[in-house]
């Protein structure tokens, strides 16, 4: 699994320091059927970068390469499931959610 993560995040790297990400900057918090919650720390720097939703199905896809930024405010526990709620009933309209420019 951490392998799998690793490919995911090899073509990101830190925002402060600009170094890569490596499977030990994974740290899976929790693990559910189609769906995986990790932090996302930089061991080189020690900058977090909050929790991230990871959607298993997702992980063979390639991403260009992203800088990873800052999160807004750390969340808590209950955002976390009330994010899992909604992750869950997202369909293929899943972009009709986000914000229009
Ligand atoms: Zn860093």
């Amino acid at each position: 699994m951490k392998e799998k993560l690793r490919v995911l995040f090899e073509n990101l790297c830190c925002s402060y320091c600009k170094n890569g990400f490596n499977e030990e900057s994974i740290e899976i918090k929790r693990q559910e059927s189609g769906l995986l919650v990790a932090n996302l720390v930089c061991k080189h720097c020690g900058k977090s970068f909050g929790v991230s939703f990871i959607g298993l199905s997702n992980l063979e896809v390639k991403s260009t390469p992203v800088e990873v930024q800052d999160g807004p405010e750390p969340i808590s526990y209950d955002d976390v499931i009330d994010a899992h709620e909604f992750i869950k009933d997202l369909d293929e309209h899943w972009q009709d959610h986000l914000p229009k420019n």
